[in-house]
């Protein structure tokens, strides 16, 4: 680590659980997100001013005025562009020297499994159910911690598994009645600050995960309330004959 690394990043250095080791385990990582909305621009945000020098970001939509309310790091100049394009060449002109690799194109289990052999992490902020199961059988096979989350009017739900452990559960352990809420795109409503909270405790974990602070996050779940005012965390078991993880 040179000095001006070191003084860019003297605010994690100096914290004993991160120290040197930990923020170059930050620096050499990468971490792979699918979806750039409203957590995902936040998460990105997090992860390349925390030092994460690999970048892989998938999404094949484009931006429009209905997004600007929520994923802040679009505005009016960028509507009807891509948005792993945007963030891709925001980025580099923000952090010299980090590589972003955009993907465009919807992403099979083939396509992914191929990514995360090079992913030490990989972040879902798609916010759809067909994806987080397919990103969970993705992580589970390639043994890729996993951090998945989904945000809907007031309330949020995150949820960590770490692969590389082997009682880990996986996202579809979950008795299906405590399957992410998911709604309809035309009657999705949020209120803004929220996509924030979690994109940012999304790479909070990541950031766990790679420097290796704390207890070990998998198996958390997370549900946020902010209408109420209520966080709450439970530890998820492994189930019996779960036909994803095998367990
Ligand atoms: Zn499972």
């Amino acid at each position: 680590m040179n000095a001006s690394v070191l003084e860019q990043m003297g605010r994690h250095v100096l914290m004993p659980q991160i120290g040197v080791a930990g923020q170059n385990r930050i620096q050499s990582a990468t971490v792979m997100v699918i979806g750039c909305g409203g957590m995902g621009n936040v998460a990105i945000a997090y992860l390349a001013a925390s030092g994460v020098h690999n970048l892989i970001i998938a999404d094949f939509d484009v931006i429009d005025q209905g997004h600007l309310q929520r994923q802040i790091l679009f505005g009016q100049q960028d509507v009807r562009k891509a948005k792993a394009d945007v963030i891709e060449s925001r980025l580099m002109a923000q952090y010299p020297g980090i590589v972003i690799t955009p993907i465009r194109q919807k992403l099979n289990l083939e396509r992914l499994l191929q990514c995360l052999k090079s992913c030490d992490v990989v972040i879902d902020c798609s916010d759809n159910e067909q994806t987080r199961l397919l990103l969970n059988e993705a992580a589970t096979r390639s043994a890729t911690p996993f951090i998945t989350a989904a945000v809907s009017g007031f309330q949020a739900q995150m949820a960590v598994f770490d692969f590389r452990e082997f009682d880990s559960p996986c996202y579809h352990c979950l008795p299906e009645e405590q399957h992410f809420n998911e709604v309809a795109a035309e009657d999705y409503t949020v209120l803004s600050p929220v996509v924030g909270v979690v994109g940012s405790m999304q790479a909070q974990e990541a950031l766990r995960i790679l420097a290796g602070f704390g207890p070990s996050p998998t198996g958390l779940l997370v549900h946020y309330d902010a209408l109420n005012w209520q966080l709450t965390t439970q530890a998820m078991g492994l189930q019996a004959a779960c036909e994803v993880c095998g367990y």
